[in-house]
């Protein structure tokens, strides 16, 4: 089947799955999920499915990206903040529905990877980092993001740096939950009162790890 005829059949597996929000799905629709896969699973890049990508990672399910993005309601003025670059197909969706994206990655070859292939295909208005994504340092303050995305598991609570550099009124998508069990994937709406948690569906990802790796 040619990249194309993949890529559609792909994108009707998201829609059956759940996605619906056009803009979401004209993202995805838009960019090759190919260029984001390393070559040894190529072949495999338009399977609804995670794959593996380098230091262990992994590049999410198409869904479940769709499902993420979707349910964090991103507008088009919006910045936005995701953990875990990986292979940067997640952020260069996210990118193509905001103003821009900071993301960041605490390997240091897959931030380079992901910052190389940003400007190869011309995906401006994304700000690759590199280092712990639970740290303050590069959140400028706090307040600072309207929506907060995060693609590996925090172990036990919602890291604390990280919900307060979203902005009053934003939303973050995070899972949470130990390595290899059940993690709950949340969505988190930070009021004037408080917090409002919604548990959105059971999930599997990667570890959030604190300093660099
Ligand atoms: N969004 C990615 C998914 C990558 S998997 C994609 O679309 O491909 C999650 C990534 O989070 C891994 O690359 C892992 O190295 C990274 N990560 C884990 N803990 C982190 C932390 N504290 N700060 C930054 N990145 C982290």
């Amino acid at each position: 089947m040619a990249i194309e005829e993949l890529h559609r059949k792909m994108m009707s597996e998201v829609y059956e799955g759940g996605v619906r929000d056009t803009r979401v799905l004209g993202a995805m629709n838009g960019l090759e999920r190919h260029r984001f896969v390393p070559s040894r699973v190529r072949h495999l890049s338009y399977e609804n499915s995670a794959l593996e990508i380098d230091e262990g990672q992994s590049i999410s399910q198409p869904l479940m990206v769709g499902l993420m993005t979707q349910e964090l309601e991103v507008e088009d003025e919006n910045l936005v903040f995701e953990v875990g670059t990986g292979s940067g197909y997640q952020a260069a969706i996210l990118s193509k529905l905001c103003r821009r994206v900071y993301t960041v990655e605490r390997h240091k070859d897959l931030y380079t990877d992901a910052d190389k292939l940003f400007l190869e295909l011309g995906l401006s208005n994304i700000v690759t980092l590199y280092g712990d994504g639970m740290e303050g340092s590069w959140h400028g303050g706090p307040e600072v993001f309207d929506r907060i995305m995060v693609t590996a598991s925090a172990q036990d609570e919602i890291p604390p740096k990280l919900l307060s550099c979203l902005k009053e009124g934003g939303l973050m998508v995070i899972p949470v939950g130990e390595e290899g069990e059940v993690q709950s994937l949340l969505k988190v709406r930070k009021g004037k009162d408080g917090l409002d948690v919604e548990t959105l569906a059971d999930v599997r990802f990667v570890p959030l790890l604190s300093g660099k790796g």
